[in-house]
């Protein structure tokens, strides 16, 4: 006789990383909702809400407005597999490894990729991206919000751009949707993808994206139909359209959970939410610096709900100190990648995780722990610094503790 293995239960855990964050506990009861056929006319019916609710988060009015059934990733490479043939020159900014991975996804579907690149930490230069669209391209690639690094690019002008050389801007918006300002309309994006485990407050496993119809009419286009089958946006569109093409079998409990995620999003109201992610990473940041550690990155383009600070050159293992955060603490935060490998932390205060009651625990957590890794911190000094930063803002703090 084989032993089957206890059920698995997870200890409760404090996501402060750059993501996932913890879920609101609505959308994980929402997920374990009944479940209803793909075509039962209360499931198609919920898909057509969920629709108009992604348009009101996304700000547009494009129809063409639903979620890819995958991780963020798989929205991104579900625009660009479907807009990229072979040899289209395909331009993208990278200051980050989101970037990288625009340009990775945009090369394996065949693009000639000219990459328009920054420093880890820095925004990429508009100019440089007018000099490079002047011999053309099919589509520009932008992140939004470079988790990597915690730099918010700015994109109007990079719009502007694509508008008059006539390419289409696709924007990875999956840290900044629902958390900070995000107008597809008004800034003119072509397509934007986001995801769900950033500031949506669910789980990781739902793509929202949008886009107009430049774009569909780039997908009708094509001399080809695109390598994939799963992300091919031309039989994703039908199934979410009244036309309800079989194509793959919804997950039914993650659309239930997307929609109960943009119903809270909705009732806070992204003004309110917006504020909310401020204020909650302005204390996070007076926070840190009162524990003497210092921001990474231009300060003037930060996300303001991803905090990096700088590893500090005394700390012996900066591995181990993530490890007893987790262990002693239940919190974990974010380390980095690439050309940032252990030289950062980042600090995710995002949806359901943007509270002040989060950043305290983390702060008290980080004071325990910075000294038993080489690294001294003045006591008591961060939770009050992060509670006046708080206070701060001018609104009314009612709901945010
Ligand atoms: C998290 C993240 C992704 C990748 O999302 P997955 O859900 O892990 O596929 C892509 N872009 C940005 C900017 C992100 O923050």
């Amino acid at each position: 006789m084989t032993a089957v293995p206890r059920a698995f239960d997870p200890p409760a855990c404090l996501l402060l990383g750059p993501g996932p964050s913890n879920a609101e506990p609505r959308v994980l009861r929402a997920m374990a909702s009944g479940l209803l056929g793909q075509f039962d006319p209360r499931f198609t019916d919920l898909m057509n809400d969920l629709m108009a609710l992604s348009r009101q988060v996304f700000r547009t009015q494009n129809p063409r407005t639903y979620p890819v059934s995958g991780t963020s990733r798989a929205g991104l490479e579900a625009v660009l597999a479907s807009l990229i043939e072979e040899g289209d020159r395909v331009v993208v900014g990278v200051c980050g490894r989101f970037g990288l991975l625009l340009r990775d996804i945009s090369q394996r579907y065949g693009a000639q990729v000219v990459s328009v690149k920054a420093d880890w930490g820095r925004i990429v230069d508009p100019g440089q991206i007018e000099r490079t669209l002047r011999d053309g391209a099919k589509v520009v690639a932008m992140v939004h919000g470079e988790t990597s690094t915690g730099v918010l690019q700015p994109l109007d002008e990079i719009a502007r751009l694509c508008r008059e050389r006539d390419a289409l801007l696709v924007v990875d918006a999956v840290v900044t949707l629902g958390g900070c300002e995000m107008e597809t309309d008004e800034w003119g994006f072509d397509a934007c993808i986001a995801g769900l485990q950033k500031c949506l407050g669910g789980p990781s496993g739902m793509a929202p994206i949008t886009y107009n119809e430049r774009v569909e009419r780039a997908l009708y286009d094509r001399a080809r139909p695109p390598a994939t089958n799963y992300l091919d946006l031309t039989q994703l569109q039908r199934y979410w359209s009244p036309e309800r093409l079989n194509h793959h079998t919804a997950p039914t409990s993650m659309v239930y959970g997307l929609h109960e995620a943009l119903r809270i999003v909705l009732e806070e109201g992204l003004e309110s939410r917006f504020e909310r992610h401020r204020r909650v990473g302005a204390a996070a940041l007076a926070g840190l610096r009162a524990l003497g550690l210092e921001p990474f990155g231009d300060r003037a383009h930060k996300i303001p709900h991803i905090t990096p600070v700088r590893v500090p050159a005394e700390v012996d293992d900066e591995a181990a100190l993530r490890s007893d955060l987790l262990e002693d603490w239940g919190i974990e935060i974010g380390a980095a990648f690439g050309p940032l490998e252990g030289t950062i932390w980042r600090i995710g205060t995002m949806g359901y995780n943007a509270r002040l009651e989060n950043v305290r625990r983390l702060l008290q957590a980080l004071e325990a722990v910075l000294p038993r890794h080489g690294f001294p911190v003045p006591l008591g000094e961060a939770v009050p610094a992060a509670e006046r930063a708080f206070a701060a803002f001018a609104q009314p703090a009612s709901t945010l503790a």
